[in-house]
């Protein structure tokens, strides 16, 4: 959300006749969008904007705009902090950027901003084969250790035909993938439910590929799994954030299902889409977590067997009700408990990719791989990395078949068997 809402505001400040620069020294404007999801996010945009301040003494023109999820929480008082800041930009006014920068004087928006959801914001994307596509904003969960209803408002569906104009141009301008974006995907609203999105989207011309994030599983019905099964463009992918193996931190979490219902839409999911891969979220450490709650998020984990994780320690955000529980739990705690976590699932996912050795599986190429220039890279349906050799006849944008040869932890390996030339 947070990288979309970037690609967003640089479509903006082009419209303003901002280029952009690599060197933070040559720039007229130093934009930070930043996350306060986690604590440490936090901590790096503070350390980070204390070093433009040298930057703004050798140039008094320089202008400094914070936006995002701090800006929101924070306002004014990231003044008191960083008096140097010109701009402070909340996520639901970022397409004001262009009028924020405008003024010499300096601004503050953060406001609540109902029209966000009719705005077409030009956005200037850096990857031309995929794109992000917002179809709703915020969030009404309140998950007790979530920050984002309060930076990011209350939900609120962009219209039908503002997602699929958007997208029919994105097709059209030889996008192949999309991802629909929502805090909530499964509470879209517009003038069909999420379910009847898929459907109007999969019947886009020149679209390959359609994935989403995130879904929420108490609001996962039975619908989206039909769509999932009967859909050929909808990938066979899921992240699907379980948080915890434990009802009772599940109930504390605010996160209105149990484990064992999370794991019947998970069975249900594997029995309708074969071969599906499911991703989750896990926060090791919320206040009040004993051994044995810990123990029942690792049993689960061994028991659903996920594809890939994210987990994090427990943060404690401002004005979330988890940041005043009992029971917080000394960061040693939480490290050895996430430790163990990460342990488990790099050996699961470890050895689902090995599985996948000697399998043929479609790769939308990318690209040349970040890290080695003689390679590509891709994914397949299922979002696992892909990185084969680089070669003359393949280039990004097609859906290749390619026989995996190596399955690694974190990637697979493979090689071309059928190039397309769609
Ligand atoms: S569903 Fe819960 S975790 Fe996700 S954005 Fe909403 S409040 Fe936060």
């Amino acid at each position: 959300m947070n990288a979309h809402d970037s690609e967003k505001m640089m479509g903006l400040l082009r419209e303003e006749g901002y280029d952009p620069v690599g060197d933070p020294g040559e720039a007229d404007l130093i934009v930070f969008n930043t996350c306060s999801i986690r604590e440490k996010a936090e901590q790096k945009f503070y350390s980070q904007l204390g070093c433009t301040r040298r930057l703004k003494e050798r140039n008094p023109l320089l202008k400094i705009a914070v936006a995002g999820c701090i800006a929101q929480q924070e306002g004014v008082r990231i003044r008191e902090k960083a008096p140097h800041v010109d701009y402070i930009i909340g996520p639901q006014n970022i397409g004001r950027v262009g009028e924020a920068v405008a003024r010499s004087e300096g601004g503050v928006l953060t406001e609540d901003n109902p029209g966000i959801v009719s705005a077409d914001l030009p956005a200037e994307r850096r990857n031309h084969v995929k794109a992000w596509v917002n179809i709703m904003y915020g969030c009404n969960n309140f998950c007790s250790y979530c920050v984002v209803p309060y930076t990011r408002g209350r939900e609120r569906s962009r219209p039908v035909e503002k997602v699929l104009a958007e997208i029919r141009g994105l097709a059209g301008s030889g996008y192949r993938e999309v991802t629909l974006l929502g805090q909530n995907v499964n509470s879209y609203r517009g003038e069909v439910s999420f379910p009847g999105l898929l459907r109007l989207v999969n019947d886009v011309e020149g679209l390959e590929r359609i994935r989403f994030v995130t879904s929420h599983p108490k609001d996962l019905g039975e619908d989206l799994v039909a769509a999932m099964r009967d859909l050929e463009k909808v990938c066979e992918h899921i992240h699907l954030p379980l948080q915890s193996g434990s009802d009772r931190i599940l109930r504390l979490m605010n996160r209105g299902y149990t484990y064992a219902e999370y794991r019947t839409k998970v069975e249900r999911l594997r029995r309708a889409v074969p071969g599906i891969a499911i991703t989750t979220d896990i926060i090791a450490g919320f206040p009040g977590e004993t051994e044995a709650d810990h123990r029942a998020t690792v049993s689960a984990l061994g028991e659903i067997g996920f594809d890939g994780i994210f987990a994090f320690k427990f943060s404690p955000r401002p004005m979330t009700r988890a940041s005043e529980m009992e029971g917080q739990l000394p960061e040693g705690i939480k490290s050895e408990r996430l430790s163990e976590i990460l342990r488990l699932q790099d050996d699961i996912t470890e050895k689902k990719n090995r599985a996948l050795e000697g399998s043929v599986q479609e790769v939308l190429l990318e690209g040349p791989s970040g890290s080695d220039p003689g390679t590509a890279t891709g994914r397949t349906r299922t979002n696992k990395i892909v990185n084969i050799p680089l070669s003359g006849d393949i280039v990004p944008g097609m859906l290749l078949q390619v026989k995996i040869t190596k399955g690694h932890r974190h990637s697979l390996e493979g090689t071309v068997i059928v190039t397309d030339h769609r």
